[in-house]
């Protein structure tokens, strides 16, 4: 055997290790999403993060970022008769979703709305606030055409962070774009080419490459030498034929009269192919150039481009990551998950009675938390302290050779100590949940 002592091994770079008790505000995060999701009616979903990468090359648009330059694409191995097949890690999770439905034949009789969480993969520049496994919520209502579900799933989103206690104005921006039809588009992009021609010497690479190939991605540009370019660039809003005027103007008439403000951005494009009619992203001013805490719009023509029966969508995706940032610069903090109760077992005698005393109570609903292994009683009830606990349940051997439990409540409301028996723990349990 070797001498040399092992180097330990580290976790990936820009994938990050989610830890307690930073796991506590993730989770405190997620349980807020739900309950938002599920007052909309929206249905949980689960895809795999292993996909063909045709799926994404298909679905997010060979001309992207996230195509070009991101994703963890890989060969398999050869199967029996050699033949591997190439696999990408998601880098997001539309284009699985719609891949599970069609499938799955999931819109035959009518639209659903889901919602998912999970981890995403791209190989951008780790940064705070850009990782290369990262986590989404994201949102996707399909088999629907109206303006009314494009404002519905922008009202969820604005309810969301409101209710994490998030300032409109303060915190957070809503920008919105209508990226119209494909024919109207076609019109823009060759005013566009245009316009990019005469300015060829400003651009940028990516610009160059772009220009003929997917111009309206050149305007997603955050290159500062590019903005007045971009800016002054002709804007697809003025190519808008009535129907995706009437969409655009129904989805505005239900924010305004919900009261859900929002800018229009006519430079908004959102950095994959699939989009169509309305865009909109939610920005943030604390978070540098990671200041999109959520974005999406509706991609109508994305089903059938991937083999499906044509059908239209929606939907968002929002990064968790970001969100919980966001929430920590502002100084919204979730109150740290404490146990209802600490047990204190002075000598390891009792512990199978004691043990059985705690199944009891878990039965009944109580958080308990057991000191583990033997230590004096100053050293457990310092413990039992700064765990939080409303009481300490001393598991005394006097009081378990008659059946009994001392329950001292440790913080000023919990009343007097008290000596309960452990054979009818479940009725007494009711004051340990209502500290
Ligand atoms: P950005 O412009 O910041 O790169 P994006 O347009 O690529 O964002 P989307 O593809 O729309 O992002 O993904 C939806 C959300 O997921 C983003 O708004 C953001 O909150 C989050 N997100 C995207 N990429 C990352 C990443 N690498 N690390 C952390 N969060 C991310
Ligand atoms: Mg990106």
């Amino acid at each position: 055997m070797s001498e040399k002592k092992l180097q330990p091994l580290q976790a990936v770079k820009g994938m990050n290790d989610i830890l307690p008790p930073e796991s506590a505000r993730w989770e405190w995060l997620e349980a807020k999403m739900r309950s938002v999701l599920q007052r909309y009616g929206y249905q949980n979903v689960r895809t795999p993060i292993v996909e063909p990468t045709a799926l994404f090359v298909r679905g997010i648009g060979e001309v992207t970022d996230i195509v070009e330059k991101e994703m963890y694409a890989f060969e398999d191995r050869a199967d029996k008769h050699g033949q591997a097949e190439h696999l990408a890690l998601r880098p997001e999770m539309t284009a699985g979703v719609v891949r599970a439905m069609t499938e799955h034949n999931f819109l035959r009789d009518s639209g659903r709305r889901l919602y998912y969480f999970g981890p995403m993969f791209r190989r951008e520049k780790p940064q705070k606030g850009r990782y290369r496994q990262f986590h989404q919520m994201g949102v996707e209502a399909l088999g629907f055409a109206g303006p009314d579900v494009d404002a519905e799933v922008i009202l969820m989103g604005s309810r969301l962070l409101r209710e994490l206690g998030l300032v409109d104005g303060d915190h957070f921006r809503l920008e919105l774009n209508c990226l119209g039809s494909p024919d109207e588009r076609r019109a823009h992009r060759e005013a566009l080419i245009k316009h990019l021609e005469a300015h060829v010497e400003l651009l940028d690479e990516d610009g160059k490459r772009r220009m003929h190939t997917n111009p309206l991605r050149v305007l997603d540009t955050k290159n500062p030498a590019l903005q007045d370019m971009a800016n002054a660039a002709p804007k697809l809003l003025d190519f808008l034929g009535e129907a995706s005027l009437a969409h655009f103007n129904g989805v505005r008439a239900i924010l305004d009269a919900a009261g859900v403000k929002y800018t229009i951005n006519p430079r908004l494009v959102r950095g994959l192919d699939y989009y169509n009619l309305t865009v909109f992203e939610w920005i943030t001013e604390k978070l540098g150039s990671q200041g999109t805490v959520c974005g999406g719009g509706r991609y109508d023509g994305l089903i059938e481009q991937l083999g499906g029966k044509p059908a239209p969508a929606v939907g968002f995706g929002m990064g968790i990551e970001r969100m919980l940032l966001l929430l920590e610069e502002v100084g919204v903090a979730p109150a740290a998950p404490v146990p209802h109760a600490y047990a204190v077992v002075p000598s390891a005698n009792g512990l199978p009675q004691v043990m059985v005393a705690l199944e009891a109570l878990r039965g009944a609903g109580v958080s308990v938390v057991l000191h583990p292994g033997q230590s004096s009683m100053k050293s457990q009830f310092k413990k039992a302290d700064a765990s939080g606990a409303a009481y300490a349940l001393v598991f005394g051997e006097d009081e378990l050779a008659q059946g009994l439990v001392a329950v001292k409540p440790l913080r000023g409301q919990g009343g007097e100590q008290a000596t309960r028996p452990l054979a009818t723990a479940a009725e007494w349990a009711a004051e340990l949940l209502n500290a």
